[in-house]
């Protein structure tokens, strides 16, 4: 089990997580997401699974595993990220729970904006009688933040932060 598995970790929190992990029992949280890691690749498809292998395992180009799959880049840029997509929803409860550190999700508008920070603040500047759609106009306008529902403000509060 090398570093390398957990990249797609490490770029989506931009920071190097893993490095403090050198204590017995950051070591062992370390195993644990490792057997948690295999796990969630279980649970892709076969197709998946190869693009993750390859790729962000063992460090092979996109342009490679295309022309060893006889596939065209882009079906395995799609399939890539599909993959990518369902390992972090099945990790990160995981994550949060024994790293301390939230994931942003990507199927979350709030954590997509490069305004995220910003955004987080006029969230948490709302008053308990101020109605979500007043963030809700606010973000939209501010920052091109398109929510259609409260409840992505509240999760995201909730999972993400
Ligand atoms: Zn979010």
């Amino acid at each position: 089990m090398t570093i390398r598995m957990f990249d797609w970790i490490y770029l989506t929190h931009k920071t190097p997580l893993w490095q403090d992990e050198t204590t017995a029992e950051g070591q062992l949280r370390l195993q644990e997401l490792a057997s948690k890691v295999r796990e969630a690749l279980d649970e892709l498809t076969a197709m998946e699974r190869v693009t993750i292998e390859r790729h962000d395992f063992e460090g092979l180009s996109l342009v490679n595993i295309a022309a060893e799959l006889e596939w065209p880049c882009s079906r395995v840029q799609v399939v890539r990220r599909r993959a990518l997509r369902r390992l972090h929803k099945v990790l990160a409860p995981f994550v949060q729970e024994r790293f301390g550190i939230s994931l942003p999700s990507t199927d979350c508008p709030i954590c997509a904006s490069p305004f995220r920070r910003d955004a987080e603040r006029i969230i948490a500047a709302r008053t308990r009688d101020e109605p979500y759609s007043q963030v809700i106009s606010q973000l939209r306008h501010d920052f091109k933040i398109a929510i259609i529902s409260p409840k992505t403000i509240i999760g995201h509060i909730k999972y993400h932060c």
